[in-house]
């Protein structure tokens, strides 16, 4: 029966090239190199506070030659494009985001808070999902989360071994920072099923009798599971991640910052590089990790700016390094097992970490630290103060979740910029106050930080979140969380026209790219973010984002375009021959 299996894939190249063609054809469609944009609002967000915006931007070449009113730049007999109304604005900025990770989270099972509310519902999805096809033999799972779904205990491995009996099974917690593993999961990791062995990782929990539970806790017990999983086709991660880029560009966003390249490929960086052409709808901005070496350099649509590195970790595993203990509550000691009194440890020696600094500013490289604790952020200002400001671009200290308005000021003092993820008010702001108790009267300050000056952005730290620009743009003005019941520390709430700024000149000058992006003024290039309503005053219900612009041109996200043929067919090849 092999000629039948030569028939059908026959069949599915013909089909796939039908389709590839009927993309090709809805590609999106270029328009004229020069050209004025006029007939809506236009918010060039080049000033502190808002003034009246100009009638008309003339673009050449992808550059954004003249703006004022229409008559004078007619003269340049520049064809009009209409803007129908809508409102234009410089083209968002994500400073702070992971797209490898989004593409392949994004492309496994999905157990989060996001689309379930209670257990059940999630080991629904886990039970469905078990026969699925997927990129990998192994079945993966993303998203568990037990601080947004209150009745999530751990699954047994019993569950996991009913859903899964033969095929590896892992589920891997929002935070990422512990893994279920059923039997077959754990049989293929080399992990010792009845007893410890002598050195094995930290952080695989065992019961009584010393048999493995499948939960695997903490960065060394996770990787050692993590670790042993089938890496995805390089051929079909790349069109993942083209696809997040388009995802990216759906949600109003012309360019990222990637605070590291994080997700398992061979080759991430150059992945990234081989994909930050000027026919992407993004522009990229990269930071790498440690180990990916120190090259800077790269052009206009990718560059590697500096290293990425993290302080302590995430509030809602327990490890965030506050100054005082974490609340003492049922959420933190049973579902989030944070021992009575825990501190959240800080990841690198004092001393080290400014030698790091020294030598890597004295390269050229900024730093971007992963720092929610007031001990994490202390730890990286004293560490940057040591080390002088750096001659290239100023560092910038990431998320920021508890830091004191002392530190912001020390923060300004040194230029440092300060990137909030006020996304965490929205998803977990009903938890705050069993987290951390009456200090989430202070979290995420977000105000604090605009009304001192210092520059404030603001990110969604995809995969962490969904990528949703309008959401990240709300939250930190209504500071609401989803259920709608919390609002977190109402006195750090900012303007909305302080949010568009942080999201686009503000996030542009923590980039050091201030003089190519970030607003709409003569000499910049002409990304554009286009908006159904206005998003400083039309209610949030009725606001979307209807396309963005880069160099000038409609970004393009059809797979005639961007996606194009050859990695699509790249990508299905590695899956089926
Ligand atoms: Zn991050």
């Amino acid at each position: 029966m092999k000629w039948l299996g030569r028939v059908f894939k026959g069949l599915l190249v013909l089909g796939l090239l039908a389709a590839g063609l009927i993309w090709y054809l809805l590609r999106p469609e270029r328009v004229a190199s020069q050209l004025i944009l006029t007939g809506g609002q236009i918010l060039p967000m080049a000033t502190a506070t808002e003034v009246p915006g100009p009638e008309a931007v003339l673009v050449q070449d992808g550059v954004i030659t003249a703006v004022g009113t229409l008559a004078p730049l007619q003269e340049s007999g520049a064809p009009v494009h209409d803007l129908a109304g809508r409102v234009l604005t410089p083209g968002l900025i994500e400073p702070h985001t992971h797209p490898i990770a989004t593409a392949l989270l994004g492309a496994v099972v999905d157990v989060s808070g996001f689309r379930h509310t209670s257990r059940a519902e999630v080991m629904q999805s886990l039970a469905q999902a078990a026969d699925a096809t997927a990129l990998t033999p192994w079945l993966v799972a993303y998203g568990w989360d037990p601080v947004a779904i209150a009745d999530l205990s751990a699954p047994t491995l019993a569950e996991l071994d009913e859903i899964a009996p033969e095929r590896p099974l892992v589920v891997i917690t929002q935070m990422l920072h512990e893994v279920f593993a059923n039997t077959a999961a754990m049989r293929a990791s080399g992990i010792s099923l009845a007893t410890s062995e002598a050195g094995e990782p930290h952080g695989i929990i065992r019961d009584a009798q010393g048999r493995a539970t499948g939960a695997f806790r903490e960065l060394e017990a996770v990787n050692a599971v993590l670790g042993a999983m089938p890496a995805a086709d390089p051929a079909v991660v790349e069109l993942l991640v083209r696809r997040a880029y388009v995802s990216y560009a759906k949600a109003g966003y012309t360019t990222i910052g990637i605070t590291g390249a994080v997700g398992k490929h061979p080759d991430p960086v150059g992945l990234l590089r081989h994909i930050g052409t000027r026919d992407a709808p993004l522009r990229a901005f990269l930071y790498l990790l440690p180990h990916q070496g120190k090259d800077l350099g790269g052009n206009d649509d990718f560059r590697v700016l500096g290293t990425k590195y993290w302080m302590d970790g995430s509030p809602f595993t327990g490890g965030a390094a506050f100054a005082e203990a974490y609340e003492h509550s049922d959420l933190t000691s049973e579902r989030m097992h944070i021992p009575h009194g825990h501190l959240g440890p800080v990841n690198h020696e004092p001393g080290d970490f400014s030698a790091t600094v020294a030598e890597l500013q004295g390269q050229g490289h900024q730093i971007a630290v992963h720092a929610q604790g007031e001990r994490a952020i202390d730890q990286v200002l004293d560490a940057f103060e040591a080390a002088a400001p750096n001659p290239g671009l100023a560092h910038r200290l990431e998320h920021n979740a508890l830091i004191t308005p002392a530190q912001i000021e020390r923060a300004k003092a040194l230029g440092i910029s300060l990137g909030f993820f006020v996304d965490h008010i929205y998803y977990y702001g009903d938890a705050l106050p069993d987290i951390v108790g009456d200090r989430a009267d202070r979290y995420m300050p977000v105000g604090a930080a605009m009304r001192a000056g210092v520059v404030t952005t603001l990110h969604g730290d995809h995969p962490a979140t969904p990528i949703d620009a309008l959401r990240t743009l709300r939250t930190a003005v209504d500071r609401h969380s989803v259920s709608g019941d919390t609002i977190t520390a109402p006195d750090q709430a900012i303007t909305r026209y302080e949010a568009l700024s942080a999201m686009t000149l503000q996030a542009a000058k923590q980039l050091g790219q201030q003089d190519l992006i970030g607003s709409i003024e003569v000499g910049k290039r002409a990304d554009f973010t286009l908006f159904n309503g206005n998003p400083l005053t039309t209610d949030w219900q009725a606001l979307s984002v209807a396309a963005t612009w880069k160099d000038g041109q409609p970004t393009q996200t059809g797979l005639g375009g961007w996606l194009r043929f050859g990695p699509a067919f790249a990508a299905i090849k590695s899956m089926l021959f």
